[in-house]
């Protein structure tokens, strides 16, 4: 699968840059907005099991903290790039603004295979981390959170380190972390089950059952899984799900022509999202190639892996039967489908509203630690399908209003409020 040969950095600011053009942007707040204002770039030493000592890179970029602190996940990858975490982080600037919470836009990253990683020396990492980190992050200032192989663990490390260093304690520095620990219930499951939120809304505007669907996936992480399983509780069908297989180090796609048992496939994947290739043809999957996902006859896509997934090369191969592309991952698609996507008259349903749901959660877990009284599971995802389908809404009338591509409606929303935080700060 295609992630070198597109550089997400440019598609973030090739996106942004033609919203600025449409909003009339001035200079000066274009110039602001399409890069980070900060970039940290660090080495982390690492005792290794055996005695030596590996020395890792990493980065955390803030890109814009104008409507409140940083807030973006921190992602373990060997293909990591500094790129890559600029990309991020501006699209989770748009993240937070598009669902209207008081955050700006971090992301961090790590050079790194936690696969070849033993757990202490995971640990050893994460607490490597924080301590290159301490003086620019906090609750009032970046706040990180799971994402790509990282997980509660990771993060409870990280909070751990840091309230060693500051000498207190201060739950809301970090999120994801485990329940019972400052973690708030719902967030494991928060951003599938948003991207859900959605896709229901989207097929309620277009009067489409869902269990009248199905759905082919991309990836089988934290986000794929909690999508696929609502997905399928609420009566859709999932025909085929695609994941990274470690052992042989590339994709295969996982089908089952009348629907996969979801719960299934999670009780023979690994906690990276690799599902085990013998099990499942023990249990009557049929294995094809790892890019079979995007060729299914389904009636909804949905990449939750991976950036730049679909491409121009890629795009023929998806199935005319497909109406919705429901984007889980952070871009999947290269801003040169765009057009491609609107002349087939699919749906589009883009990344940084659909799966803003793991960062609104996030967000209900800082408001829980300020607190420090939680909520039951009900109210927190009463709330968090409460603000996704709200920002959904606004997205989509914006968009049948002004005729809009739905990505071109969801900026145009989130740019503006940046834009007017930044206005009213003075800053441009
Ligand atoms: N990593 C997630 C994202 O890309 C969540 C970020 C957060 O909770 O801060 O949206």
């Amino acid at each position: 699968m295609p992630t070198t040969a597109y550089n997400p950095f440019e598609n973030a600011q090739a996106q942004f840059d033609n919203v600025a053009e449409y909003l009339k942007l001035d200079e000066g707040m274009r110039e602001l907005l399409r890069q980070p204002m900060v970039e940290m770039h660090f080495a982390i030493p690492v005792k290794m099991d055996d005695g030596s000592t590996k020395v890792f890179r990493a980065f955390r970029f803030r890109h814009n903290d104008a409507r409140g602190p940083a807030k973006g996940g921190i992602r373990f990858h060997p293909h990591e790039t500094a790129d890559t975490v600029r990309a991020l982080s501006m699209w989770m600037t748009w993240k937070c603004a598009v669902v209207d919470i008081p955050l700006g836009g971090g992301k961090g990253g790590v050079i790194c295979d936690p696969h070849n990683l033993s757990r202490s020396e995971q640990e050893r990492l994460c607490r490597g981390y924080v301590r290159q980190l301490y003086k620019q992050m906090g609750p009032n200032s970046d706040v990180p959170a799971p994402d790509v192989m990282t997980n509660a663990q990771h993060m409870l490390w990280m909070m751990d380190e840091y309230e060693t260093i500051a000498g207190g304690r201060y739950p809301g520095m970090i999120t994801g972390k485990p329940v019972g620990m400052g973690g708030s219930l719902g967030r494991t499951e928060a951003t599938g089950f948003g991207v859900i939120f959605v896709l229901k809304d989207l097929l309620r505007c277009l009067d489409i059952p869902i269990e009248s669907t199905s759905a082919s996936l991309q990836g089988f992480g934290n986000v794929a899984e909690y999508t696929a399983r609502m997905f399928t509780e609420l009566g859709g069908k999932v025909i085929a799900v695609s994941c990274w297989n470690q052992s042989d180090k590339t994709a295969y796609t996982f089908k089952k022509a009348d629907g996969c048992d979801i719960p299934q496939l999670v009780e023979i994947k690994d906690s990276f999202g690799s599902i085990d290739k013998e099990k499942a043809l023990a249990l009557g999957y049929e294995v094809l190639p790892g890019d079979a996902w995007l060729s299914q006859d389904v009636d909804i896509l949905i990449p939750a892996a991976l950036e730049n997934q679909i491409t121009p090369a890629v795009f023929p191969n998806i199935s005319e039967k497909v109406k919705i592309l429901c984007e889980a991952a952070n871009g999947p698609t290269t801003p040169d489908c765009d057009e491609l996507i609107k002349n087939r008259g699919i749906m589009l349903l883009p990344d940084f509203l659909t799966n803003a749901g793991g960062v609104t959660c996030s967000y209900f877990e800082q408001v829980q630690c300020n607190m420090n009284y939680f909520w039951d599971k009900t109210e927190v995802l009463e709330k968090l399908e409460y603000s996704m389908t709200k920002a959904f809404r606004a997205v989509y009338e914006l968009s049948k209003e002004k005729n809009l591509y739905m990505r071109d409606a969801a900026y145009i929303i989130a740019i503006n409020r940046v834009a007017d935080a930044v206005r009213l700060r003075g800053w441009a």
